[in-house]
């Protein structure tokens, strides 16, 4: 068993195991709660953890969890039209209601 990623939001956590299960890494989710180990975190919330169950996977299983967090969220986007700045999680230009 290997620890490969951890993060606070569960829905996270449930994505990349899902992108480890279809390469065939099987893992396994854990809660842990650490307290503000890090400094970071706030005292009380809830950090999940993503395991591998063998070892022997852990190093593929780190290097698809780092492609999927390199990939770029949506940025801000620019309109071909009127050239408003849309935010990204506008599909249509909020001004001239261009697509994006
Ligand atoms: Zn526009």
């Amino acid at each position: 068993m290997k620890l490969v990623y951890s993060h606070p939001n569960p829905i996270v956590l449930c994505s990349m195991s899902s992108a480890l299960n279809e390469l065939g890494i099987e893992t396994e989710i854990r809660n842990d709660i650490l307290g503000g180990a890090t400094g970071e975190i706030a005292p009380g919330e809830t950090w999940v953890e993503l395991w591998v169950i063998r070892d022997d996977k852990a190093p593929g299983a780190s290097k698809r969890i780092n492609e999927i967090l390199k990939q770029p969220e949506r940025a801000e986007w620019i309109c071909n039209s009127c050239q408003e700045t849309n935010p990204p999680t506008f599909d249509f230009c909020w001004l001239c209601h261009e697509p994006c």
